[in-house]
């Protein structure tokens, strides 16, 4: 279905078989949805988000969404997808739903992302329609279509990210970059809010997924401040300024978030319909994208700011 360069240079279509991202591995099908480079990551992150929030505008059943969630995530990051636990389940109904959302997984998420649909999960949705009454709002002929599109968008656009790259890759890769900054550098203060002069900590309201997906002149600009805001609580800091009381004791009015981890776009799925895969992460946590490694952040020119060469960056 798609040219993915490995099957290219076998037909002699393509002067290499390696992924255009990471340049490290031979470009497959399976590698397409799970290359590890850095900017194909963030992609996969903002399209999975894209279709979680499509899934749920077309009414989907909570069930169906958090497990194909759930699985992609785990697909896409090279983990082996795990079955749902149907030996949790409160009724049969719910069992039977957890067996039919298995005969979909096995089918595979490769079929899953090529539009192949199974009936099972039709039941599921059309439960979930005669339950609650959503069917108003979509019928389930409507909902096959709508899911089944929604599924080959997300492999498309993941196609088509890969594609873009391939030809406009300096710029691709500056603005990932940045962006991967901006939520490092979010995720670094939001620790230490007293870090950040006082006026300015609403900078901090963001969430990672607003730094990923907003317009790129929008990430510029709150890194500027946000730059600013630190320079100048070091700058008060140094004069014996610091606010830091100030903070403490309109905190409890304030609602600053000191250090709760951000969960902004995916549905956690209950603990108890996931079987226990030892190395599978859980997908909830999977998203928070932790703040990379110091020396995983290649140092490029091009970059307006960079925080690592801030002194006064917290420990
Ligand atoms: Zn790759």
């Amino acid at each position: 279905m798609w040219a993915v360069n490995m099957r290219q240079f076998k037909w002699k279509q393509a002067e290499s078989p390696q992924c255009p991202l990471c340049k490290d591995k031979d470009e497959t099908r399976k590698h397409l949805f799970s290359c590890q480079n850095i900017t194909a990551k963030s992609n996969r992150k903002i399209q999975i988000s894209k279709l979680s929030k499509e899934l749920r505008r077309i009414q989907t059943a909570p069930l169906i969404t958090n497990h194909l969630i759930r699985a992609l995530h785990q697909f896409h990051n090279n983990y082996p997808v795990s079955m749902a636990n149907t030996g949790t389940a409160n009724d049969d109904t719910e069992k039977t739903h957890l067996e039919s959302i298995n005969a979909q997984l096995r089918l595979g998420i490769d079929n899953l992302l090529s539009g192949a649909l199974t009936t099972h999960l039709s039941s599921i949705q059309h439960h979930h329609i005669k339950t609650y009454n959503v069917g108003k709002f979509t019928s389930l002929r409507s909902w096959n279509r709508s899911v089944i599109t929604a599924l080959l968008n997300h492999a498309n656009d993941l196609w088509q990210f890969r594609s873009t790259a391939l030809h406009d890759e300096a710029l691709l890769t500056r603005e990932a970059l940045l962006r991967e900054q901006a939520i490092a550098l979010l995720l670094l203060y939001k620790a230490t809010p007293y870090k950040i002069a006082y006026e300015q900590r609403r900078l901090l309201d963001r969430t990672a997924t607003y730094l990923r997906q907003t317009h790129l002149r929008n990430v510029r600009s709150w890194l500027s401040r946000f730059n600013l805001a630190i320079e100048e609580e070091a700058n008060r800091a140094k004069n014996g300024r610091t606010d830091i009381r100030h903070w403490l004791k309109n905190n409890g009015n304030e609602g600053v978030t000191v250090s709760l981890p951000i969960v902004d776009h995916v549905e956690i799925v209950p603990e108890s319909s996931i079987s226990h895969v030892e190395q599978v992460p859980d997908p909830s946590i999977d998203i928070v994208e932790p703040v990379p490694e110091p020396n995983s952040i290649p140092r490029s020119g091009l970059l307006t700011f960079d925080p690592l060469t801030l002194s006064h960056a917290p420990n």
